[in-house]
């Protein structure tokens, strides 16, 4: 079903939203990580929320890292906060953008190579391979740097922001209220369709969902610059 109205035109055609991912040991691509420098990486606080159908969202926690647990519901309802960083990468193979989720366990392995980049991170193609089964929780990362190209920002398609597409955001009244009553607002309204990120129901909340995540502390410098709320910069 190709055709849609004018209303849906935004989700049609290029406006990117896919998630990325290598499915299997050896399976890699060449992308590009699309950033200026390091400092434009942005490391999200979130909570993992099961609204049923086997369906989850992600929630901005309303807690900075030195906040008592209380300021957030979710903290208080013990559903662990994590930290996610969700990349914004121009897949080369597909010619588009697609988001690549991942945990702050990344940047170890990311960081040192992107910081041997000379100028813009985007100019230099990146090749990433897997290593790790399918289903392995020790899967990880090799990353390959490719000759310079010189590619700007500018010439590449709009990077996704999260805050908009991904991560949902609510008051702590609200919070407060899901927590009680499994009700997620809006939680369908908030999130595209057609673009990768499948749409949600308002059932079933998970008191523990993401459970045997360990709940970590981690450094954040206060800059919420960007825009959006609970936006915490992990470096
Ligand atoms: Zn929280």
């Amino acid at each position: 079903m190709a055709k849609f109205g004018v209303t849906d035109a935004d989700n049609y055609g290029g406006q990117g939203g896919n998630y990325f991912s290598l499915k299997d040991d050896g399976d890699s691509a060449v992308v590009r990580f699309m950033y200026n420098s390091i400092d434009d990486i942005d490391g999200y606080a979130v909570h993992r929320v099961d609204v049923g159908n086997n369906k989850f969202r992600y929630v901005n926690c309303l807690r900075e890292y030195n906040d008592p647990l209380d300021v957030c519901p979710l903290c208080a309802a013990r559903n662990f906060q994590q930290a996610k960083f969700y990349f914004n990468i121009y897949d080369l193979d597909e010619e588009e953008v697609k988001i690549w989720e991942r945990g702050k366990q990344i940047l170890k392995s990311l960081v040192p190579v992107l910081q041997q980049i000379n100028g813009p991170i985007c100019g230099t193609p990146v090749k990433i391979i897997r290593h790790g089964q399918a289903g392995d929780q020790y899967t990880r990362y090799d990353f390959e740097l490719l000759a310079p190209d010189g590619v700007t920002m500018e010439d590449l398609p709009d990077p996704v922001d999260p805050n908009e597409k991904i991560i949902l955001t609510y008051t702590f009244d609200e919070l407060q209220n899901f927590v009680k009553t499994g009700r997620l607002p809006n939680a369908e309204v908030a999130v595209d369709n057609s673009n990768g990120y499948s749409s949600g129901h308002n059932n079933n909340y998970n008191n523990n969902s993401g459970g045997n995540e360990i709940r970590r502390r981690y450094p954040s410098n206060d800059n919420n610059g960007r825009g959006g709320t609970g936006n915490n910069r992990a470096f």
